[in-house]
């Protein structure tokens, strides 16, 4: 699928296309009117006549095409159908000719706006555990790249509890074990916290307070250790503690 047109591009094109051929239609009429008008020599010396004037009559006959031409691109132009877009990240209007199916990039922002068959996706925030910088995700979102410290965000999906895409060094697994992640505090930063769980767990705001209401809590169990670092890294960074546990042992009192 190719990136959808920006109706400003395609009106732009049919602009030129009706200057162009409209200049095209100027220059015949001109060259026409130049030819009918001096185009008869007559040489009374050696008594010849040489008449250019029937050269004229085929461009004059093709100016009135040209600018016809030129007309209709100039009306085309208009009648472009308009389809405003939305950018998921900063809202700046983008307006194609026909609905996008694909991908495109903000004029605003620069971001590549996710779309899945003609739906524009939400997008989340996602904070970068390694700067705190904010970045965004959509369902589509396979590979984050933090915009600030250009390191990679690991991205669970919430529906297998899977990394989307294992960053490189994430992907060495020393530990055998099992671990669980348990919460024990979260923080001052309370809503903060409630969101970054509603994505880590993906539950609903109120199963989120409910948890929170019970600390301490095991948000996952069964997990590796690289899941659960990089669990409690996410955590802590919106204010809350949590510990890992490996399971089957009993924490130290
Ligand atoms: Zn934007
Ligand atoms: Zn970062």
């Amino acid at each position: 699928m190719s990136t959808p047109e920006k109706r400003s591009n395609v009106i732009e094109i049919h602009w030129e296309h009706a200057i162009s051929w409209s200049v095209l239609g100027v220059l015949s009429l001109l060259l026409g009117l130049l030819i009918l008008r001096y185009g008869l020599y007559e040489m009374d010396l050696f008594s010849v006549r040489l008449d250019l004037t029937s050269l004229s009559w085929p461009l004059l006959a093709a100016a009135p095409l040209l600018f016809a031409y030129a007309v209709y691109r100039a009306l085309a132009s208009r009648q472009e159908p308009s389809y405003t877009a939305l950018c998921s990240y900063c809202s700046h209007e983008m307006v194609f000719t026909e609905q996008p199916q694909d991908d495109f990039v903000c004029d605003e922002c620069h971001r590549r706006v996710p779309v899945v068959e003609g739906k524009i996706l939400e997008v989340t925030g996602v904070t970068c555990g390694f700067c705190g910088g904010l970045n965004y995700m959509s369902e589509k979102t396979q590979v984050l790249i933090c915009e600030e410290c250009d390191r990679e965000i690991p991205l669970l999906d919430p529906e297998t509890g899977e990394m989307r895409h294992v960053p490189k060094g994430f992907a060495r697994v020393d530990d055998e074990n099992l671990y669980e992640l348990v919460l024990v505090d979260s923080g001052r930063e309370r809503e903060e916290v409630i969101n970054s769980l509603q994505h880590m767990l993906a539950l609903n705001r109120n199963q989120v307070k409910a948890m929170l209401d019970e600390m301490p809590v095991t948000l996952l169990t069964g997990i590796n250790r690289r899941k659960a670092e990089m669990l409690s890294a996410q955590l802590e960074s919106s204010g809350a503690t949590a510990e890992r546990r490996v399971i089957g042992e009993t924490p130290a009192p």
